[in-house]
């Protein structure tokens, strides 16, 4: 259903292909330009070693606190389509691989859902570095729906090799 107010968002952004400094800068542009949608703060970019599967080149990663009255669905697909218009291309074997961009809604409120292709809070958010060091920068008191105070969370993560770009 349609929010009747604002609501606030998350959305983690990363790439680790290309000129992935100027896809973050470009994708902030065009993330401010959805409907309904403003930035409310940003994070640093950040350095950080991949992830999952580690035989890949360095990520850069960061996270936005967006204002929405699109449902977190419309957010999610336009999310998506962003991805695609940088030239994203989703197969099976992309999973934790090299991308140009990756647009992950991390966040929704402090909603909980578990639908087909729609899942918040994101299902890895609480156990990445690479997203809860840029969260906490944005929002160090946050709490995650169904999982606890942020800071704990960061407290529980190897942060080590990742860096805020200067
Ligand atoms: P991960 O989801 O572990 O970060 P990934 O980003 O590499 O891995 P993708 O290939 O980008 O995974 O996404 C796979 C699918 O996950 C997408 O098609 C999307 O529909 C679905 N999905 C479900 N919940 C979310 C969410 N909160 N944010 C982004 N994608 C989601
Ligand atoms: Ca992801
Ligand atoms: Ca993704």
């Amino acid at each position: 259903m349609r929010p009747d107010a604002p609501v606030r968002a998350y959305v983690g952004l990363g790439g680790n292909e290309g000129d992935v400094a100027t896809t973050l800068v470009e994708a902030l542009w065009a993330l401010d330009a959805m409907a309904q949608t403003t930035i409310q703060s940003q994070s640093a970019f950040y350095r950080t070693p991949a992830w999952g599967r580690t035989d890949q080149p360095d990520f850069l990663n960061a996270v936005v606190e967006l204002r929405t009255r699109l449902t977190a669905r419309a957010l999610l697909d336009l999310l998506l389509e962003i991805e695609q218009r940088f030239g994203r291309v989703r197969n099976s074997a992309d999973r934790w691989g090299p991308r140009a961009l990756d647009l992950d809604l991390l966040l929704y409120g402090d909603e909980v859902l578990d639908e087909p292709g729609l899942t918040v809070p994101h299902p890895h958010l609480h156990e990445r570095a690479f997203v809860l060091v840029p969260l906490a920068e944005i929002a160090p008191s946050l709490v995650i729906p169904g999982r606890g105070e942020l800071a704990s969370l960061l407290a529980a993560v190897d942060v080590s090799g990742i860096e805020a770009i200067p």
